[in-house]
């Protein structure tokens, strides 16, 4: 009758959730293992300077191909590693192997490093980036680290005493996916941020949506007057890079311009643009 349905609904019910809780278990092992065996990779995409078309740097990006789940998205593994207290030996890892990759580029270019909010929770991460770079030999402006509103949820005096740490190792700071928190303008207040990367929402809706691209180009002229530099994220179109442009928009990142990708990509995209720019700089 009824009452058995009810109790095989249930049932089925806590069969599907043990198989959840057991399949992220064996995910998070995999992650464990992934890190240990040196599985996982970090690609890196071009951010432009709108002003003369050249490249101002990349950002890092972290890629893990699982064996059989094949390509596994940062936004899936990050939160795991981030309850796990992976994120602490892979977020230095990730600062490291960028920082050493950057070295090895034209002093032009900078790189940038995501950090979890998570990161903040251990004291000696301002410790440990002067470290890393030390060991690298980086200079500490080409580094810029992408933080986002929650680091400075609930006015954590904590965290940012630890941004002022960071900062005053000479490292830029700029604000990631700005415009997606609850008071992103409050947060531009409580600390001098660099950079403020407008959110790819507001980016994809700009040609369709009157609102979004009066929030963009808002949020150009905020960091103008305040003296913070702009990168949009996630440009797909010439459309919304010709929005962006006539916004004032400093920088632009997008698969317009370049996905992430290896390495090997990024040295040889950073040759081709030197052969390029070569004779153009004799001729003058
Ligand atoms: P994010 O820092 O905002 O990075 C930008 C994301 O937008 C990247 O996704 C990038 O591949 C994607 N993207 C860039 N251009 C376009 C475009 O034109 N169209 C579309 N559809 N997407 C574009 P990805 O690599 O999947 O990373 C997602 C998020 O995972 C990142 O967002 C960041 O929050 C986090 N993440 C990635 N790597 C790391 C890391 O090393 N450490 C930490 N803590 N988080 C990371
Ligand atoms: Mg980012
Ligand atoms: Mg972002
Ligand atoms: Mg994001």
């Amino acid at each position: 009758g009824a009452k058995g349905a009810g109790r095989n609904t249930h049932h089925c019910f806590t069969l599907a959730m043990e198989a959840e809780v057991q399949a992220r278990r064996a995910l998070e092992q995999d992650l464990r293992a992934a890190f240990a065996a040196g599985d996982l990779e970090l690609h890196y995409q071009p951010v432009l300077l709108v002003g003369s078309g050249r490249l101002a740097g990349f950002e890092a990006l972290l890629r893990w191909r699982h064996p059989e789940r094949g390509f596994i998205s940062p936004a899936e593994f990050v939160p795991m590693a981030e309850e796990t207290g992976l994120i602490d030996p892979i977020g230095e890892w990730v600062l490291r192997t960028a920082c050493a990759e950057a070295a090895s580029w034209p002093r032009s270019l900078r790189v940038a490093v995501n950090l979890s909010p998570v990161q903040f929770r251990n004291r000696t991460l301002a410790e440990t980036v002067g470290r890393v770079l030390a060991e690298t030999g980086l200079a500490p402006d080409r580094l810029e680290l992408e933080i986002t509103e929650t680091v400075l949820l609930a006015e954590n005096a904590a965290n940012l005493a630890a941004l002022h740490r960071l900062r005053s190792l000479g490292t830029r700071i700029a604000m990631d996916d700005f415009g997606t928190g609850y008071s992103s303008l409050g947060y531009l207040r409580s600390f001098p941020f660099d950079r403020i990367k407008i959110d790819r929402s507001f980016v994809s809706e700009m040609e369709t949506e009157t609102q979004a691209a009066a929030i963009v180009r808002a949020i150009v002229d905020l960091g103008a007057s305040l003296g913070i530099l702009t990168t949009a994220e996630g440009i797909e179109t010439e459309g919304q890079f010709q929005h962006l442009r006539a916004a004032g928009c400093d920088e632009v990142q997008g698969f317009l311009f370049g996905r992430p990708m290896p390495v090997e990509r990024v040295r040889r995209l950073i040759a081709e643009e030197a052969a390029e720019a070569a004779p153009a700089r004799r001729a003058v």
